[in-house]
């Protein structure tokens, strides 16, 4: 089948520093990718561009066929809302809301009633195995258990792509890997996509593939490898 996300040849500078020089990449649907490298090699730079939030100085990005740099605004931003899901390294929970109503949030959003919505996030969160924090806020969870909740949040519109970047960043090793075994498996189930940023091998070993970045460009999988 043909790549859901394209990144030809994209290049993105912020005042004297390039973060993206030429960088290429294909994304197919339902894979799990994982985006390695040193820090401030360009990972994060290029996960902003696939996922719309950023647009390259030169180069293109398409998705599903369709140029992200020819959409407007408001097409990009339904875009994301609609087929994309994100991780972020801390949660990004809201925290005057339950774990609950947080997963339930993006369904909120898009318009579902509170019962089917909560019934759903309800399921996400026994999926993740963090049942027992639906009822609490996010400062009452732990590390693991937020981020668990993060996932279910990305997860709840069963978008074809999940951005995470360093998902896992602020967790222990141990439970860093749990946390994104889970994340691939309920990917998998539900046939979305993931696109990892990570700079530790165990969690980029989750992956099906894995892209090593290197001065603002994926190296060549020959020498990677
Ligand atoms: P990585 O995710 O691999 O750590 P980044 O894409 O975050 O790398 O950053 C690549 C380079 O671009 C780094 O030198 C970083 O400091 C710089 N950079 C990224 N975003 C910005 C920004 N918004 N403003 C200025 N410099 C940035
Ligand atoms: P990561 O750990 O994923 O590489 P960073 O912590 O470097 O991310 O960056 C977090 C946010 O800050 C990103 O949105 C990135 O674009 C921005 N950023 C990174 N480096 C700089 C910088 N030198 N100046 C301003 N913003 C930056």
């Amino acid at each position: 089948s043909p790549p859901l996300l394209v990144a030809d040849d994209v290049s993105k500078s912020f005042g004297a520093t390039q973060a993206l020089s030429g960088a290429s990449l294909q994304v197919f649907p339902g894979e799990v990718l994982a985006l390695t490298g040193p820090s401030g090699s360009g990972k994060s730079t290029l996960l902003h561009c696939l996922s719309g939030i950023l647009m390259p100085d030169s180069g293109r990005v398409g998705y599903d066929g369709r140029d992200l740099g020819a959409l407007g605004d408001r097409e990009r931003s339904t875009l994301r809302r609609g087929a994309f899901g994100f991780v972020f390294q801390f949660g990004q929970l809201v925290p005057e809301l339950t774990c609950l109503e947080n997963v339930a949030l993006p369904l909120r959003l898009a318009g579902t009633r509170r019962r089917p919505a909560e019934q759903l996030a309800g399921e996400l969160l026994a999926r993740l195995h963090v049942s027992d924090v639906a009822a609490k806020r996010p400062g009452q969870a732990s590390g693991g258990q937020g981020q668990r909740v993060a996932v279910a949040r990305a997860l709840i519109t069963t978008p074809r792509v999940i951005f995470a970047d360093e998902p896992t960043g602020a967790l222990d090793s141990r439970n860093g890997e749990q946390v994104i075994r889970l994340l691939v498996a309920a990917a998998k189930e539900r046939g979305s996509a993931v696109v990892l940023v990570t700079h530790e091998e165990r969690i980029a070993a989750c992956a099906d593939r894995i892209v090593a970045f290197q001065d603002g460009a994926a190296v060549p999988a020959a020498v990677a490898r």
